[in-house]
């Protein structure tokens, strides 16, 4: 039978990946997501219309951009005949390693700091049949024993401190590329651990070393109560909605800051009030529903567009100006966190007179 057309990205991007013909690719088909534009958050930042997309890598197979890396750190292990794969995780690191570990027929154990994690993240992590460890205490504790278990007990830890794992994500950038013709101008992205931060350079720079083209400059974005990178020091206790990114002591620290500064980006912070807003605008106004922790990278956008970040161009520059927001995770993984926005909702009784005036109540 024919292969089908997409098959993954190791399949799509193997020459730029470190596998051999001797690696079985664990694929879910990751990647090929959509990069849509966003005309009416461009509009109401006085931006052209076109200048803005978001790349939804929520459409992953298990709704997060880690399963791009997951492919290839699994791939890995596999070839190399792991005991079994372990991680810490705020949770999506857990549903993808479950999902790709079930896949491989390999032992998947994950650690995870104790009512830190998303419901549907977590229930996908029992449902592929990882043991499942809640752990009491940060996903920077988490990580820190995590790597010790590996050490000790020959587990392979597949956090993005496992080289394959930025291998992997970077493919993300390739994507972006193929289908601007281009590298974008501008690239805001939500910073936890920093790994894919730490990706998307790699990936952005291998393009620019082949055919010496624009580089974007690299705009992450850390919530304020968890913002180690912009204040220059770990943070023993972070806080924040953005579950996805409540993490202190970043592992990719040094290699988020190379590719700020490289770029000549910014890693700034937004309060949990502005990442809510921007969450909402996303669903209200685009029909995009990523998680929390995705609209930070777009909170960073709306602060920047609107202390005047964008006015300095020329014109010419700014009507060809490419903007990618990384929307990193879906949003039907965390069905409790809309409660933060307190909507209202009516129930009445089967009865078209009450239907009709809750509406009317309703707007
Ligand atoms: C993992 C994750 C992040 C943070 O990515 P890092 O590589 O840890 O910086 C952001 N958003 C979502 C949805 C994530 O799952």
């Amino acid at each position: 039978m024919e292969s089908p057309s997409y098959g993954g990205i190791i399949q799509k991007y193997r020459a730029c990946l470190p596998v051999g013909k001797g690696t079985t690719v664990v694929s879910l088909l990751e990647g090929n997501t959509p990069l849509v534009c966003a005309p009416r958050l461009a509009r109401w930042l006085e931006l052209p219309e076109d200048a803005l997309l978001l790349k939804i890598e929520g459409m992953n197979p298990t709704g997060s951009f880690k399963d791009r890396g997951m492919t290839v750190a699994v791939s890995k292990a596999l070839e190399a005949g792991a005991r079994g794969i372990l991680c810490a995780s705020t949770g999506n690191t857990a549903a993808s390693a479950a999902a790709y570990a079930a896949r491989a027929g390999l032992r998947c154990a994950v650690l995870l700091p104790e009512g830190g994690v998303a419901a549907g993240k977590l229930a996908a992590a029992l449902m592929h049949g990882a043991s499942v460890i809640a752990l009491r205490g940060s996903f920077d504790a988490a990580l820190a024993l995590a790597q010790r278990v590996a050490q000790e007990d020959g587990w392979t830890l597949v956090n993005s401190v496992n080289p394959s794992r930025i291998q992997g994500q970077k493919t993300a950038a390739f994507e972006i590329i193929e289908a601007l013709g281009r590298a974008p101008d501008f690239q805001f992205m939500p910073v936890g651990n920093a790994g894919n931060i730490t990706a998307y350079w790699l990936g952005y720079r291998e393009w620019h070393a082949a055919l010496k083209k624009g580089l974007p400059k690299m705009m992450g974005v850390q919530a304020k109560g968890a913002a180690p990178l912009v204040l220059g020091r770990p943070v023993a206790h972070p806080k924040t909605v953005a579950s996805a990114i409540r993490i202190g002591r970043p592992a990719s620290w040094a290699a988020a800051l190379k590719a700020k500064e490289e770029s000549g980006g910014m890693i700034a912070a937004v309060s949990d009030a502005e990442i809510l807003s921007a969450w909402r605008r996303l669903a209200r106004e685009e029909g995009v529903f990523c998680e929390p922790a995705s609209a930070a990278g777009v909170a960073g956008l709306i602060r920047f567009a609107r202390g005047g970040g964008f006015h300095r161009m020329d014109a010419s520059k700014r009507k060809a100006l490419r903007i990618v927001c990384i929307l990193t995770g879906h949003g039907l993984k965390d069905p409790d966190a809309p409660a933060a926005l307190r909507f209202r909702r009516r129930t009445v009784d089967p009865d078209l007179r009450a239907v009709s005036s809750a509406l009317n109540a309703l707007k």
